[in-house]
């Protein structure tokens, strides 16, 4: 993920940084409430990583600000104000959650992993191999294609593959999220729904939009 971290000590920032580095992210460190807006209006991150004790204001300020521009990017205030009070003024001002510095790296690693989470539950279109998903309005594209009319089952199985992108899911797997638990095991249900899919989906001058892994499922790619 693409992580804005936000703090003025370069001791805790280098270890924050090296930490989320080795765990894949990408950092962009600012050490400013100033940097700290002007960076997260021009770019967008997938987390902010939010110190409040900064040298040209509170947190707070940051906070308030990027909560009026990109109110849906997770929050994660990292602080070593551990009172009751500046926790529950940060949370009500819309941090996604609150950790008190000195903190162990495992702990926040873990919670940057669990605002992620949050993104994927939460994100309204998806988008992999070509298609691009909008679980609000149901409405699927190929590019910038008209929409692709789907019957209601072949929709919730092309959601099920796309929100898994780049898994490899077997029948089981996906009769069960799709059909339901208890439906009949030996049928070939999966299979035909997947070349419904892949008759409205695929162009034939590119890979198909479901792969299927021998022996394993189907997979959508990433
Ligand atoms: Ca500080």
């Amino acid at each position: 993920m693409n992580i804005l971290l936000v703090e003025d000590e370069d001791k805790i920032a280098s270890f924050m940084t090296k930490g989320l580095a080795a765990e894949g992210h990408q950092v962009e460190r600012v050490s400013t409430v100033a940097d700290a807006l002007a960076t997260s209006a021009s770019f967008d991150f997938d987390v902010i990583l939010l110190d409040l004790m900064l040298p040209d204001a509170h947190g707070r300020d940051a906070l308030k600000a990027i909560r009026t521009t990109k109110p849906e990017v997770p929050v994660i205030v990292v602080s070593a104000l551990g009172q009751i009070e500046d926790k529950v003024e940060l949370l009500d001002l819309g941090a996604t959650d609150y950790l008190v510095k000195p903190f162990a790296f495992a702990e926040l690693a873990a919670r940057v992993r669990a605002a992620g989470r949050q993104i994927q539950a939460s994100s309204r279109v998806l988008c992999s191999a070509g298609i691009s998903l909008d679980t609000k309005t149901r409405v699927v594209r190929r590019g910038d294609g008209p929409g692709i009319d789907l019957p209601s089952r072949e929709y919730q199985l092309l959601e099920y593959l796309m929100r898994h992108a780049g898994q490899v899911l077997s029948r089981q797997q996906l009769l069960d999220a799709v059909w339901g638990i208890g439906f009949d095991t030996d049928s070939n249900v999966v299979d035909v729904y997947v070349s419904y899919l892949r008759r409205k989906l695929d162009d034939p001058r590119e890979s198909p939009v479901i792969e299927t892994v021998r022996g394993a499922g189907y997979r959508v790619r990433a």
